[in-house]
């Protein structure tokens, strides 16, 4: 294929993707029902429930304006020869091509994310401000953007370096070797999260002694399954939205539960939202996912591994000569479509999960509690109860509320 035909494809590519997305947003947005409908009058008052209308057509407009930015830059910075032109810049200054190519990536990602902070601070100082979610100080803003910098320079310089390294001397057998390093990269990650990434940003603490902790231990002696390691996390630092998550896998995982969430649920709902976690371990879900994502990343180095050597995705940048970094930015942009794809099955399979794991959650607990802790996490977070159904097979990891109260009471 030549040059010409390659950047003709990608062109096509993101645009194709940007059109589908803000279509997607455009209907999503259309299906919303301005009225407090009566199924819903139970549990969200009319002023609440009208916030979340207009935090929802805040929000899409907001995420129109950074995709359309995005999407010109990139689409004049392709159609231009850009990123060829940024290559023939550096390269006279570094002879070394992996260094040339983690100089460029890091290059790239810092001045696109320059560019975007300014989205950012409207996004968190202005509208989560103002629907009362935001937390956030200026202080930890600097320091998460500080931290996040040092993590992407560490892990994905490391990993980058890694892939340009086994390119370079492998060819395009590489892919097994990185497979193999990414899966257990993944395993560790996985391991040490709450260990070594999470304290970075937040502080936990052991679930202390008390009503919540006796229910806990409860439950947990009626299934036989351990959850010792019970934190509690200052998620309060920067957000009033809630959330409850386990981490890690084997003898080391820990379940995490925010601070905004235990101040605004019941001790009942708090056990219920815990044993629904525990569906997910039990029915496998953890494992499944872990496994699935190792495939998918096996396939896709097996494709990248047919086109990383590839001249011609270079020359469709603008440069002037083969760059390893270039064809990885040319085949990014190509792999769009098959990752989509992928994203969207990983979101059936996600979806399915959920309501296996509110079906454990109701035989081993309380389906009840279950699903007042669901209403009242929907109405505090003021998320979209009627979203349109093509967006949710899209874009939804989780069922939509009224779908998932349904099953639930279906039980
Ligand atoms: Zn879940």
């Amino acid at each position: 294929m030549s040059p010409e035909t390659i950047l003709t494809i990608i062109l096509v590519i993101i645009s194709a993707d940007f059109i589908f997305e803000q279509l997607l947003d455009y209907i999503n947005l259309k299906s919303g029902k301005y009225e407090l409908p009566e199924e819903v009058a139970a549990f969200y008052e009319k002023e609440k429930y009208t916030k979340s209308i207009s935090y929802q057509r805040v929000q899409t407009r907001f995420s129109f304006i950074t995709s359309a930015v995005s999407f010109i830059a990139s689409f004049l910075l392709l159609a231009f020869g850009g990123f060829g032109y940024i290559d023939e810049l550096l390269r006279p200054y570094f002879d070394h091509e992996i260094l040339l190519a983690l100089v460029y990536f890091g290059a790239l990602y810092f001045v696109s994310d320059l560019l975007t902070i300014p989205f950012q601070l409207y996004n968190t100082f202005v509208i989560e401000e103002r629907y009362g979610f935001n937390k956030t100080t200026a202080g930890t803003f600097i320091a998460d953007k500080l931290k996040g910098y040092m993590l992407a320079v560490l892990i994905g310089g490391l990993l980058l370096g890694l892939l340009l390294y086994l390119i370079l001397n492998i060819g395009q057998d590489f892919w097994i070797y990185f497979w193999i390093a990414i899966a257990v990269f993944t395993l560790f990650a996985n391991m040490f999260f709450t260990t070594l990434i999470l304290p970075l940003f937040n502080k936990l603490t052991p679930l202390e002694e008390g009503e919540l902790k006796t229910a806990i231990e409860d439950y947990s002696k009626r299934i036989n399954f351990p959850l010792d390691n019970i934190f509690v996390i200052d998620g309060s630092k920067r957000s009033n939205k809630a959330n409850a998550f386990f981490s890690g896998i084997g003898k080391k995982k820990k379940i995490v539960l925010y601070d905004t969430l235990i101040k605004n649920h019941s001790t009942e709902e708090l056990v219920a939202i815990l044993a629904h976690e525990v569906g997910h371990f039990k029915k496998k879900h953890i494992v499944l996912g872990f496994v699935i994502s190792i495939v998918q990343t096996g396939v896709m180095l097996f494709i990248m591994s047919r086109m990383i050597l590839n001249e011609n995705l270079s020359l469709a940048l603008g440069a002037e000569q083969m760059g390893v970094h270039l064809n990885l930015i040319a085949f990014g942009l190509l792999f769009t479509p098959i990752s989509k794809v992928i994203g969207v099955f990983g979101n059936i399979i996600s979806r399915r999960n959920e309501y296996e794991a509110d079906e454990y959650a109701n035989k081993t607990y309380n389906g009840q509690a279950l699903s007042s802790a669901l209403k009242k996490l929907s109405v505090d977070n003021l998320s979209n109860l009627y979203p349109h159904p093509a967006y949710v097979f899209v874009h939804y990891s989780h069922p939509p509320l009224l779908k998932r109260l349904d099953a639930i009471a279906r039980l």
